[in-house]
């Protein structure tokens, strides 16, 4: 019994005792008893009273200084919670680091209850569907996304088959459904539209590569026929014959760029320690497309240069070529052409193809370089064009941490700027080093204004 308490009995019985009942001890020891019962239930009305403020609000201070009983009590209750409390926060840090994984993922994921209700969704699946993270929770899925596919997926609960949904800027998203619990459902979505475009752009490819190979292709079983068919005499069989061979040759330069530009994306970056002379490249290309141009232009080529770049030679070449050869192709007989080598201030080589031919009209200018892509098909085709020769020199300009520069002006020419970065140029005889858009362009009256493909 506490000290309060025996105080407490003790004054009772000398009351009871100073009121001259002490002649009946019956009365006195029941009076007293029943004293002591009255305190002992308040006393431990107060503790009870303290015990269940502290257990209904975690923040009351906990019962100090509890004997017997209701300290023990009091004791294992605190430690109780205290391992609760500890298992909570526990839990609380295991369900952020997982919330924080998910937030990581680059796929969106959403959480709904069963009224399709957004209970949960990470940014991903905010930014994918235009969401507000905060904003849009516990509203209905289908008053936010109204796209009628979206409604009807989720509406069958469809959860074997993923669909793709346009979504905003042009891109499309992928969307898969799972249920679990109790009708509750997860959304899983995942930006495809690079996936798409590259699938879109692989069917094209081959519808692309098909049709230029069927017309080759038709035109040769034509004359096969024919010769089959009709006794063709003399000169009428030379004429076939020689068309035969233009076809044939068509197929073969378009299945030649085909492999060239397979191997220029299949192989790893050109070794940077393998050096090869700019001058002795050059040599070599100008007897080619000396060839092709047959004396009908007027060329105009650099000084040797003593420089050396490095990479792959034969992609070099092939890109110059390339340029060289579309400057013969689209240049009137008496045109002037001519390849021009230009240092630039931060040590890099501008290698400038310019013409005095049909130019490009500047709507064409940024799709150039793609495959297949002609501004004046039936010429390119009649001079033996492939659609195929300036995505190749890009890809080799980007394998070798260049640039290709294209600036034209219809009726007055163009001028394709090959730059080869300065890591890969060595050597040179010494001349004044200039900036690429403050130059002249190569012997070209007009400017250039600096395009970059
Ligand atoms: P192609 O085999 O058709 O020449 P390219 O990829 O080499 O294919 O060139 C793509 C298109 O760019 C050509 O079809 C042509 O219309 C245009 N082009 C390329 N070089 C020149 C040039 N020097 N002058 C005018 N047009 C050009």
């Amino acid at each position: 019994m506490s000290a309060g308490l025996m105080v407490w009995a003790g004054s009772v019985l000398l009351a009871v005792s100073a009121t001259g009942v002490n002649d009946h001890p019956v009365l006195v020891a029941v009076l007293a008893a029943t004293g002591v019962a009255l305190g002992l239930g308040l006393m431990e009305a107060v503790r009870t009273q303290r015990l269940l403020a502290w257990l209904r609000s975690p923040q009351a201070q906990v019962p100090q200084h509890e004997e017997g009983a209701w300290g023990d009590l009091t004791y294992r209750l605190e430690r109780i919670l205290e391992t609760h409390r500890r298992d909570l926060q526990r839990e609380k840090a295991r369900l952020a680091d997982f919330l924080e994984a998910i937030e990581a993922s680059p796929n969106g994921v959403l959480l709904m209850d069963a009224n399709e209700h957004i209970v949960w969704l990470n940014t991903q699946a905010a930014h994918h569907f235009q969401l507000h993270p905060v904003r849009d929770l516990h509203q209905r899925i289908t008053n936010l996304i109204r796209q009628p596919l979206f409604v009807q997926h989720l509406q069958s609960r469809n959860t074997q088959q993923a669909i793709t949904l346009p979504v905003h800027d042009g891109r499309s998203i992928s969307i898969m459904l799972r249920t679990y619990g109790e009708g509750a459902m997860l959304l899983l979505s995942q930006d495809v539209s690079e996936r798409e475009r590259n699938e879109a752009m692989r069917r094209d490819f081959v519808a692309n590569v098909s049709h230029e190979i069927r017309t080759p292709l038709a035109a040769l079983s034509g004359f096969v026929e024919s010769l089959t068919v009709l006794r063709l005499e003399g000169g009428e069989r030379e004429r076939v014959l020689e068309l035969m061979r233009q076809q044939s040759q068509r197929m073969q330069a378009l299945v030649d760029d085909l492999l060239t530009l397979a191997r220029l994306e299949g192989s790893p970056r050109p070794n940077p320690d393998h050096w090869f002379s700019l001058d002795d490249l050059i040599g070599r290309v100008m007897a080619e497309v000396a060839g092709l141009s047959a004396g009908r232009h007027q060329w105009h080529w650099p000084e040797p240069t003593g420089l050396e770049l490095s990479g792959v030679e034969s992609e070099a070449h092939s890109a110059l070529a390339n340029l060289l050869s579309n400057a013969v192709r689209y240049t009137p007989e008496r045109g002037q052409i001519a390849l021009g080598v230009q240092p630039l201030t931060d040590g890099s080589v501008a290698l400038h193809v310019s013409d005095t031919g049909a130019g490009i009209a500047a709507e064409h200018l940024p799709r150039l370089t793609e495959r297949f892509y002609r501004v004046d098909g039936s010429r390119s085709r009649a001079t033996g064009g492939t659609g195929l020769g300036l995505s190749i020199v890009k890809h080799v300009c980007q394998r070798h941490g260049g640039q290709l520069r294209i600036e034209s002006e219809p009726g007055v020419g163009s001028v394709f700027t090959l730059v080869w970065p300065a890591l890969r140029v060595r050597g040179g005889v010494e001349q004044g080093a200039s900036d690429l858009l403050g130059a002249e362009s190569a012997l070209l009256p007009w400017a250039p204004r600096g395009r970059e493909r």
